[in-house]
């Protein structure tokens, strides 16, 4: 390599790469977690293994340079595949560009410039289709026409996405769990997936909906009035199915209790203690009690009696759920 001459371009290529291997990890914390936990999702996509993103969603200044980076064919590509899933073992790769999947024709959806949109919308529309049915999947590859057939495995129906953001956020809106870039940076390893199947445990107990039939106020005033009960048994609940969660995808369970551990005390502890969530140290000693229940539990998968109990309303009964620290 030659020396860097005058007003050379920044190394675009080395941020792609970045973005590539986050991606890549979240992606394959929720192919864990969303495969593992199939048996306790009443809503299944087929499961491919296929980590995709659009020349849409790149700011314009990047995005020639993510074209020719990324080798984008058509505005969607494949940035990762999950090592040995689905679409791996049909012969996929990283930087093949797609052109359909199933009948999903990618040239026919549109995307707003700076968005994610027609990648959602691809999402979205895959996650429709049967979820054990073979898939064909036509790409192009380095200019060449591929085409394979993927055997999905059933996965939860759900999206996993990573926000680049200089805050700690994790969020679930029933359909989708997305946490940020620094969270996910931070809480390296099995802590931020405690975080992730919390926010998955949200959206497969479908929480949102019942929060919703109970007539209560998203945002702001979330932690008020009579709203406070019903966003706590939620997040109880949460907190419990995430134990089984994680050991069903083979993850320590005791990596929640350790998250909450170290954030806790940092970020939701005295004025920053939120309302609508209850003390961190009895999130603490409720996780320790449920892990102690999943350990002696002989039935694989794990199955929490949460997921029985899913399309019932809530009763905003949240302290029976809570095992207050001692
Ligand atoms: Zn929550």
């Amino acid at each position: 390599m030659g020396a860097r001459v005058g007003e050379a371009a920044p190394d675009d290529s080395a941020l792609f790469e970045q973005l590539r291997a986050s991606d890549l990890e979240m992606a394959t914390i929720g192919w864990r977690l969303a495969s593992a936990n199939a048996p306790l999702c009443d809503r299944l996509e087929p499961g491919l293994g296929l980590q995709l993103h659009t020349l849409d969603q790149f700011a314009s200044q990047l995005r020639d340079s993510a074209r020719s980076h990324f080798k984008f064919a058509t505005p969607v590509a494949i940035e990762g595949v999950i090592p040995d899933g689905p679409a791996a073992q049909a012969g996929l790769r990283p930087d093949d560009s797609v052109v359909r999947i199933g009948p999903v024709d990618i040239a026919a959806g549109t995307g707003k410039p700076g968005t994610t949109q027609r990648l959602v919308a691809v999402q979205l529309a895959v996650a429709q289709l049967p979820p054990t049915q073979p898939i064909e999947i036509a790409a192009i590859r380095d200019g060449a026409p591929l085409t394979v057939t993927v055997q999905p495995i059933p996965a939860c129906r759900s999206r996993f996405e990573l926000e680049l953001a200089d805050n700690f956020s994790a969020s679930a809106d029933g359909s989708m769990v997305q946490v940020s870039s620094k969270l996910l940076e931070t809480y390296r390893g099995d802590r931020v997936v405690a975080a992730i199947a919390h926010e998955f445990s949200h959206n497969i107990l479908h929480h949102r909906d019942r929060l919703e039939a109970r007539g209560v106020t998203f945002g702001m005033l979330a932690g008020f009035g009579g709203n406070v009960k019903y966003f706590r048994q939620t997040e109880i609940q949460a907190d419990i199915l995430s134990v089984y969660l994680l050991a069903n995808a083979g993850y320590d369970p005791k990596a929640a209790p350790d998250f909450w551990r170290d954030f806790g005390p940092k970020y939701a502890g005295g004025m920053f203690r939120s309302r609508s969530h209850p003390y961190w140290r009895d999130r603490v000693a409720t996780l320790e009690a449920e892990i102690a229940r999943v350990q002696a539990d002989p039935q694989r998968p794990h199955v929490s009696k949460l997921i029985a109990e899913r399309d019932q309303p809530l009763d905003g009964d949240w302290q029976a759920l809570l095992v207050r620290k001692r």
